[in-house]
């Protein structure tokens, strides 16, 4: 490619996402395709081509595939998993990232690029009220920074050398968790050798109860077991509930276990004044893992772990081969973590983290949390919906028919309001109004609205509850008059 091409493709590109941007809201949220549809638009079956073609016409190709097949998370109606918006500044950061292409294993490699990850680390770590001398690295999200953390832990404190033996080395290891701790704890134990099994589930009221987890303990240490680790939810992914930190934190000092903190969605409320004071108590744990990628609006991928002693990770972590000679007085990256080449992810963080501020984090994230509890609230009034859970910036509600309100409770009503508010979340993808995901909550099949959107509005929120009951008094018409008979796809919900 010359120079002068590169400045062309450079410019268009960056003018049809700037169009993207400014036009987010009038795009339907998801096209909600089919597989057989998006691959048809692709020729996904054609062969690799032989001969190279034209950069700019497969750019604006690419373009064209992506904006027209795409499902849009920057949109200010999507509230779905916890996915976020990509900072704008995000966007430009991981291009210029590009075009460094700095190797963020090695300090001599990536000088300024690993100094900026470094002070990243310390920015994260502050932000959540977190010690800013410990260690840490960005990873790939919160899996891999769970991950990550896990191995510190079992490092520490197995007691043997776990790294050289292996899981068979010593006795069996055990972990405890909340029944809603998200499913990176059985790859973590999976990965690890130690085997699911090696999760102790604490189960009892939520969260995760205190007095269930020391019977536990007592009797697993009874039976022979060695327990090294406690996890913690700041903020739980279903719900965003927050189990409770200091009491946690307490009790594995008592114990010598390590504590976790997975804050990989919520942790970041820890800086928010009206956040759950619980949420404090991360600040005492052993390691915590954080997602940038969520409430930073980091483009994907970006994900953190935070390690209270600095040397815990390169003790989990560091080989030293002979053919690296890195021995200079920065961080090598390669030596903290299970990468070895790194991107420079901590270019995106770096500048969103100063474009907004902290103040300017803050009041995002309490706008997120002020909008779900908004929504929450309206549901409550609302004789059609029943507002199920608040917690951090996620709400779920269900769709009740009004005259089901007073068989509500009965097996039949509830089996038919599991059934009718799954096709409902269907017919609200398929409407491309808005994007939305699902919980089960105490056996009830909920609509579940996480926010964690920087262009949602307060007449976004609003135009939820119409949303859904517009909607879900269809589909309960459709399923009462002629059950299982209607396929309530796009085209006839929005006909
Ligand atoms: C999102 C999330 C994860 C997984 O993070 P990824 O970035 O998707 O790997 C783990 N734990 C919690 C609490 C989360 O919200």
């Amino acid at each position: 490619m010359t120079d002068e091409q590169f400045r062309l493709l450079g410019h268009e590109l960056v003018d049809r996402i700037a169009s993207l941007l400014a036009s987010i809201r009038t795009h339907p949220v998801t096209p909600a395709e089919s597989p057989e549809v998006v691959r048809a638009a692709l020729a996904a079956t054609r062969v690799l081509p032989e001969e190279g073609k034209d950069p700019m016409a497969l750019l604006r190709d690419a373009t064209g595939l992506l904006l027209e097949h795409s499902l849009f998370n920057g949109h200010p109606r999507f509230y779905g998993y916890i996915t976020s918006s990509a900072a704008p500044i995000g966007m430009l950061a991981d291009f210029l990232a590009a075009a460094v292409n700095a190797n963020v294993g090695a300090w001599k490699l990536s000088p300024m690029a690993t100094e900026m990850e470094a002070q990243v680390i310390r920015w994260l770590a502050q932000f959540i009220g977190y010690p800013a001398d410990c260690g840490g690295l960005l990873l790939s999200g919160g899996n891999m920074a769970n991950l990550t953390c896990f191995l510190a832990a079992r490092a520490a404190l197995s007691g043997w050398d776990v790294r050289k033996q292996g899981v068979a080395g010593g006795p069996r290891l055990c972990v405890y968790a909340s029944a809603e701790t998200h499913t990176w704890i059985q790859k973590a134990t999976d990965l690890t050798g130690l085997g699911t099994e090696a999760i102790h589930w604490i189960d009892g009221r939520q969260p995760m109860d205190v007095d269930e987890l020391e019977r536990r303990y007592r009797q697993d240490i009874d039976q022979g077991y060695q327990p090294f680790l406690v996890v913690g939810s700041a903020g739980t992914v279903s719900t965003g509930a927050v189990d409770p930190l200091p009491e946690l934190a307490g009790f594995c000092q008592e114990h010598r276990l390590w504590f976790h903190v997975d804050g990989a969605y919520g942790a970041f409320a820890a800086a928010v004044a009206g956040a759950p004071p619980d949420l404090k108590g991360l600040q005492s744990a052993d390691s915590v893992a954080v997602d940038p990628h969520k409430w930073l609006y980091a483009p994907l991928e970006a994900g953190c772990a935070l390690v209270r002693n600095s040397a815990a990770l390169r003790d989990a972590f560091s080989y030293h081969p002979p053919y690296y000679n890195f021995d200079v007085e920065g961080v090598n990256y390669f030596d903290m973590g299970p990468q070895n080449s790194r991107g420079f992810r901590a270019l995106k963080v770096w500048l969103s983290l100063q474009h907004a501020g902290a103040s300017g984090y803050r009041e995002m994230i309490q706008d997120d949390i002020t909008l779900a509890r908004y929504l929450y609230d309206s549901a409550a009034e609302n004789p059609e919906l029943e507002a199920i859970t608040n917690h951090l910036s996620i709400t779920t509600l269900r769709y009740v028919p009004g005259e089901l309100r007073s068989s509500l409770g009965s097996q039949q009503t509830e089996d038919y309001l599991n059934h009718l508010n799954q096709r409902l979340l269907a017919a609200i993808e398929n409407s491309g109004e808005a994007f939305i995901s699902n919980a089960v909550i105490a056996g009830k099949y909920a609509l579940r609205f996480c926010i964690v959107n920087f262009r949602a509005s307060t007449g976004d929120i609003e135009a939820m509850p119409q949303l859904v009951v517009r909607l879900g008094r269809e589909v309960h018409a459709e399923l009462t008059e002629r059950p299982g008979t209607r396929d309530l796809g796009r085209k006839e919900s929005t006909a």
